[in-house]
């Protein structure tokens, strides 16, 4: 199989809570999901970060559900310019080493070699 074959799939894991987590790095090793308001019925889980996908916290069930699970769950609300802000410095990367890249999604881009 050639080179000209391989397409690697870049996916970020926990994205939101990666990013989320830069601005709190004392939460790091607890377990925190990035969710809707909790006020509104729009509450679900957006991301979460591995602490608290061991406790089986799992992306877009309802914070009710997630507290039934992990009662220490740690909530922040989304902050959608930074992801942007991010999302763009790791495409940075894949651009040292390629120009074939096309982003899909916020946190995922397809790289070819
Ligand atoms: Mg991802």
């Amino acid at each position: 199989m050639g080179t000209d074959r391989v397409i690697f799939h870049c996916d970020c894991n926990s994205f939101y809570a990666s990013v989320e987590l830069l601005s709190h790095p004392e939460l790091r090793d607890s377990p925190v999901a990035v969710c809707g308001d909790p006020k509104s019925r729009h509450g679900i889980i957006l991301a979460k970060n591995e602490p608290a996908k061991a406790m089986g916290v799992k992306t877009a069930e309802t914070i009710w559900q997630a507290r039934q699970k992990c009662p220490d769950l740690v909530l922040l609300p989304p902050h959608h310019d930074r992801y942007g802000v991010y999302s763009r410095q790791i495409n940075a990367i894949y651009y040292r080493f390629t120009d074939l890249i096309e982003p899909f999604g916020i946190d995922e881009s397809w790289v070819r070699p």
